[in-house]
């Protein structure tokens, strides 16, 4: 499988360069040349697989010619191993025609476990096919760095150093980060916020001399392999509820369209999916645009689903490309107008296409608020904040003899505080973390300054590496 740039002005790659260029070098996204396909009688043999073999079923046409479904399948079982639940991914009902997947059952409690555990263990494999080792940098405001380092850490080839935001981030976050002991992880808490973490590793990406003096990397939510190891799941669930045979839809919330695109991917390859509905908080950009045709940037406001407080949904690049069939060029003339004047000029036809298949429902705190309350009392059903508003999508637009499936994208004792407050109950940690907050931290606090930063990044690789 080779894959193409979004923007039309890269060389055309492998799986393996994919995975560890992350972004395209004229700064489009990459796309699988062509969508796997499988056909009916394929699904149905799938519905006899555990979620680890069907995930490397899924991957492999996506690695073909790079990793073997044999490799895959050794790395999936590893990936999943540590998992605190049988089904790795369990399907549960919480409504008539309406379900719940949980993809929360991970080491760090979130949904970004699923492609972390993946990634990481594709970085080594690749790293060790060809003897080199690289630095992972990201900057995170609490899901994605915690995912990253226990993906990562005690790997030898990987390096990983991840800026917060010091004391803007949640307690629990926090120590899922800096209570790991492992040599190739080093947490830096910056005196600022997360726009200033973010600037700061766009800057160092940016200063060539540095990037290749620590051979810089990332494992952000454009990374083609991330959708990849994102798709098994939707065919799980599907599978579970009698696709092929029948149709279902899928509610997702929704941040940077990472997740839902997966969904949408799964239907490309062939499986039979009706509705993807998009759930917002008030940071509504996407279901705006789904109604109203009105993608246009705000300010973020901080909300109680802290994930999905973003302005811009990086991936939703890769659905655009899609609707205006594969067409760099327009695709570019969209994407730099929206980022030159903070409005994406979508044409009345494609926004028409994507409504055939997308809806969009924005909740604000106190909606997100009922909900919970909602899920709780009439289903005795816990759901973070995230994830009620992923149920609240999906049952406004739900069809009737097509089962809705909303994807649970976080464990609801990581946000302690909305539970409590929507519930009264305040949810324990599962057995894993039960110590969490005993555990020493360790982390750095340092300036929002970028030559301190890498100078503190060049330091810690010198010491790693000797
Ligand atoms: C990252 C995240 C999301 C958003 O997912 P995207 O792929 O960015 O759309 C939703 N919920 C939780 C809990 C997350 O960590």
């Amino acid at each position: 499988m080779r894959y193409l740039s979004t923007r039309g002005r890269a060389t055309p790659r492998s799986f393996s360069d994919v995975l560890l260029a992350g972004l395209a070098e004229d700064g489009g996204l990459f796309m699988p040349e062509t969508w796997p396909q499988f056909s009916a009688a394929e699904w149905r043999e799938m519905r006899a697989l555990s979620y680890p073999e069907l995930a490397a079923k899924i991957i492999a046409p996506f690695t073909a010619g790079c990793i073997s479904e044999e490799t895959l399948r050794e790395l999936t079982q590893e990936a999943y191993a540590r998992f605190d639940h049988a089904a790795i991914v369990p399907v549960t009902q919480v409504e008539n025609g309406l379900f719940v997947q949980e993809l929360f059952h991970g080491p760090t409690l979130a949904f970004k476990d699923m492609a972390m555990q993946m990634l990481g263990r594709l970085f080594d494999h690749v790293l060790t096919e060809r003897d080199e080792s690289v630095t992972i940098v990201g900057a995170t405001s609490g899901d994605t760095g915690s995912a990253a380092i226990e993906a990562c850490r005690g790997r030898k080839r990987l390096n990983v150093v991840i800026l917060h935001p010091e004391g803007r981030t949640s307690e629990v976050q926090r120590r899922q980060m800096t209570t790991v002991t492992d040599s190739n992880i080093a947490n830096l808490a910056v005196r600022g916020t997360f726009d200033d973490c973010q600037d700061l590793v766009k800057a160092m990406f940016a200063d060539q001399s540095f990037r290749e003096d620590v051979k810089l990397s990332a494992v952000n939510s454009i990374n083609w392999a991330r959708i990849a190891a994102q798709i098994p799941y939707y065919v799980y669930a599907a599978l579970s509820l009698g696709a092929p045979d029948r149709e279902v839809s899928f509610a997702v919330p929704t941040g940077n369209f990472g997740n839902i695109l997966a969904a949408w991917a799964a239907r490309q390859m062939g499986l039979p999916i009706r509705h993807l509905c998009v759930g917002s908080n008030r940071n509504d950009i996407l279901t705006r645009f789904l109604n109203a045709n009105d993608m246009t940037m705000n300010d973020v406001v901080p909300s109680l689903s802290p994930s999905m407080d973003i302005q811009v949904s990086s991936n939703f690049e890769r659905l655009l490309f899609e609707l205006l069939g594969r067409d760099p060029e327009a695709c570019t003339r969209i994407m730099t107008g929206f980022r030159t004047s903070g409005h994406m000029d979508v044409p009345d036809d494609i926004w028409q296409s994507a409504r055939e298949l997308f809806s969009g429902l924005a909740l604000d705190d106190e909606a997100t608020e009922t909900e919970i309350r909602h899920l709780w009392k009439s289903s005795g059903y816990m759901a973070d904040p995230h994830t009620a508003i992923g149920i609240a999508a999906g049952r406004a637009a739900r069809t009737p003899g097509v089962p809705m499936i909303a994807m649970s994208t976080a464990h609801p004792a990581k946000f302690p505080d909305a539970m409590v407050a929507a519930t009264g109950i305040h949810p324990a940690l599962p057995p894993s973390l039960a110590d969490l907050f005993d555990r020493p931290e360790h982390y750095k606090v340092i300036d929002n300054s970028l030559g301190k930063v890498e100078d503190a990044v060049r330091s810690f690789v010198l010491a790693n590496a000797g």
